[in-house]
């Protein structure tokens, strides 16, 4: 740190983010990403983008804003867009956390990291034994919510209604549904926010529909949230979406059932890859998301890690001592979850 830097944040610990190794090619199972390319549609529009890139894009991004409307029921101005449904989580810190916010103790690891750069009080509530979290946990908490539903790193869903018990037992404080992967089982909590004008609902373009590397999420809530939320994103930086990535998620959003199509072969994957997981010894919670969270009696989450990532095969492991058993494997295609069960199955064998 240099003698410059801002005391204010000499606390903040950084989000430390899955490898994205340059040195070999690996069966790469770590970020949760998309096994599967982007629509063409989605290809398509980015390129034509391209050529107009000397410009700005439109600050209110209103065509944009009023297809995901229409994609996802809601009306227009009932949307904000962000360089990631991580930029919408930041702005929800800055907006909304004067009297602090609470999260499950195992979560999304940006959720404190957030709180810190905002300078907001945050609080983690413990989640079960089995990784799930107890929605009275949060019940009249007084403090600003923070849920990713599906829960990551453990793929665990609530049902809507116990998202709506949480959300109307908190009438005071907003509450935020964090629905990075609620496209590969769980049920959106989007209908409710017609309802209730203390949800926001932040999706993300990262997972189903394999856009990760174009950083595209957003917000949807009421109105008035919505328009807190776009004073926050015009004072930060009014283009937060680049041209290129606000044609590409149009595309994507012009391609809806190929997005449905890749989310149902995903989830067959994961089905499949669970069943034979299970039949070798590992345990896990059910996972309603493009992962599978997973630790074996016979070998350490961390050193099983080491030994796939020596044989190529990258997973992701969080060395913190609740979950340092599991390990997250993202699924890939049929073909790259073949290699992982193969090399996870050579590397028991060795042990015996
Ligand atoms: N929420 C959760 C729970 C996540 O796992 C992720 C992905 N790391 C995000 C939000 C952010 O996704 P992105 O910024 O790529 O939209």
């Amino acid at each position: 740190m240099s003698r410059f830097f801002t005391t204010k944040l000499s606390a903040l610990k950084p989000y430390t983010p899955g490898e994205q190794p340059q040195d070999m090619q690996y069966v790469k199972l770590n970020t949760n990403e998309s096994p599967y390319p982007p629509s063409p549609k989605a290809l398509a529009y980015a390129r034509d983008a391209a050529s107009s890139l000397m410009l700005y894009p439109d600050p209110e991004y209103k065509v944009l804003c009023a297809k995901i409307a229409e994609v996802l029921g809601v009306q227009a101005d009932q949307v904000v867009v962000g360089n990631g449904s991580d930029e919408i989580l930041d702005f929800a810190f800055a907006a909304f956390c004067e009297k602090g916010a609470v999260y499950p103790d195992t979560s999304y690891g940006f959720y404190p990291v957030f709180a810190c750069m905002n300078g907001v009080s945050g609080t983690e509530i413990p989640v079960g034994d089995d990784l799930s979290l107890n929605p009275a946990d949060y019940a009249g908490a007084g403090k600003t919510v923070f849920i990713a539903n599906p829960n990551a790193p453990s793929g665990v869903a609530l049902s809507l209604s116990d998202i709506e018990t949480i959300v109307r037992s908190n009438p005071d404080s907003v509450v935020v549904i964090d629905e990075a992967y609620v496209d590969f089982g769980a049920v959106s909590a989007v209908p409710l926010t017609k309802k209730y004008d203390n949800l926001l609902v932040v999706q993300t373009f990262s997972k189903s529909r394999s856009l990760a590397g174009a950083r595209f999420g957003f917000g949807i809530g009421s109105p008035e949230l919505i328009s807190d939320l776009n004073r926050i994103r015009f004072s930060k930086n009014p283009y937060n979406v680049s041209r290129t990535t606000a044609a590409a998620a149009l595309g994507a959003l012009e391609d809806e059932d190929i997005t449905r199509e890749n989310c149902r072969k995903i989830m067959e994957t994961r089905r499949r890859t669970a069943e034979r997981l299970k039949a070798m010894g590992f345990t896990g919670p059910e996972s309603s998301t493009n992962f599978l969270f997973i630790k074996h009696p016979e070998i350490d989450g961390k050193e099983l890690y080491l030994k796939l990532k020596e044989r190529g095969v990258l997973v992701r492991h969080f060395d913190k001592e609740r979950i340092a058993a599991y390990n997250r494997v993202t699924i890939g295609t049929d073909e790259q979850m073949e290699i992982f069960i193969t090399t996870v199955s050579a590397i028991l064998e060795e042990m015996k």
